[in-house]
């Protein structure tokens, strides 16, 4: 199954934010260089794939230096072949953004940045134990226009415990009229290995996140944003493609530490420590520390609630007979509607997807 993503992951990070529970290294900078030649002999692995968009996660990709993208990208392009255009992202923190920083990464051929503001409330920026405020984050946005970039993704995170109904319409607001061409929408979630997990802090309920749900996707409408994903709004044609790819079920490279990949039947992914990650690349052996082969009847599955998180929708083929039923019956609930032979999820629907996919599976 050709051709791939390429999914990139950096890991290090300045500090840990409360919320994160993302695979990550705190306090290893001095990695930097080590870690980036592990991933270039990683790379070497898949030599000779086709690649339709580059991705670089983390942690804190922004964090790298210029010699550090350098290496990567002379690496990128020497193993794998692409178009001359292809999407290439980058996520990166407000506060590890200057001038020089983003004019470099667009010489490089970046074209798209995925910035982790989360918030323009600085009180809820604190709560989060984000390492920047509003305003670094402002700075930061319109350095990277001034740098060239235009496609821009802004993160914005809501469903603070208390948060208030003009609080986040405030934040939407203040978010939205930057002008991105991108907005990702994370709800706050407690993770068990993130630092609020231990505090054991309650979020509210479930009908107060689904009225904020609402009120968020109403803001960005009227801001000229349009949602082609569950939690993925853009102007028209700034769909991410890296991430429409996943939503597909197409094949992606995972490198790096905790790095996932998929070949178009085996999920595989990699040691979550760094440590190890680094030896066992060093000793030339893959970092893989588990795979699993997915059966045809999986793999549609997991087609179908992808599908349903896009407006697009799923081809009613895909659905497995035995959940036919239980699909008519939505589709007569309001939650699901057939158009054209493809099934989509209605607002209603939306609400309430994540117990329609576990009662899928
Ligand atoms: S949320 Fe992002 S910036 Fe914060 S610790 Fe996690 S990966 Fe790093």
């Amino acid at each position: 199954m050709n051709p791939s993503s390429l999914y990139i992951h950096i890991p290090f990070c300045s500090r840990k934010c409360l919320f994160c529970s993302f695979v990550i290294a705190v306090g290893q900078e001095h990695r930097r260089e080590e870690y980036v030649m592990a991933l270039v002999d990683e790379m070497k692995k898949s030599q000779g794939q086709r690649i339709e968009t580059i991705y670089f996660g983390g942690g804190t990709p922004s964090m790298l230096d210029e010699n550090h993208f350098d290496i990567l990208m002379n690496a990128i392009r020497k193993n794998f072949s692409f178009q001359k255009d292809i999407e290439i992202t980058i996520e990166a923190n407000p506060e590890s953004i200057n001038l020089a920083k983003a004019k470099f990464l667009k010489t490089l051929g970046i074209n798209r940045i995925s910035l982790g503001m989360q918030s323009m409330n600085d009180r809820y920026l604190k709560f989060l134990g984000r390492n920047h405020d509003a305003s670094v984050s402002r700075d930061a946005y319109h350095m990277l226009r001034e740098a060239g970039f235009n496609n821009i993704n802004l993160d914005l995170m809501y469903a603070f415990p208390g948060q208030t109904k003009e609080e986040l319409e405030e934040d939407v607001r203040h978010i939205a009229e930057l002008g991105s061409e991108h907005l990702s929408l994370y709800t706050l979630t407690i993770e068990p290995n993130s630092r609020f997990f231990a505090t054991q802090m309650k979020l509210d309920d479930d009908e107060k996140l689904a009225e904020q749900y609402v009120e968020v996707g109403r803001v960005l409408g009227e801001e000229g944003f349009k949602q082609y994903e569950i939690s993925n709004f853009s102007k028209a044609g700034f769909e991410s493609a890296h991430n429409r790819n996943y939503w597909l079920g197409g094949p992606y490279i995972g490198l790096g530490v905790g790095a996932h990949g998929f070949d178009g039947r085996r999920r595989y992914w990699n040691t979550p420590n760094l440590q190890d990650y680094m030896q066992r690349i060093g000793s030339g052996v893959l970092a893989i520390e588990g795979f699993e082969d997915l059966t045809d009847t999986q793999l549609s599955m997991e087609k179908v609630l992808f599908g349903l998180r896009m407006n697009e929708g799923v081809s009613e083929d895909l659905v497995p007979s035995d959940k036919a039923e239980l699909i008519q019956r939505w589709i007569k609930d309001g939650f699901l509607l057939l158009e054209e032979r493809k099934l989509k999820t209605t607002d209603q629907g939306r609400l309430v997807l994540d117990e329609l996919s576990s009662r899928l599976i």
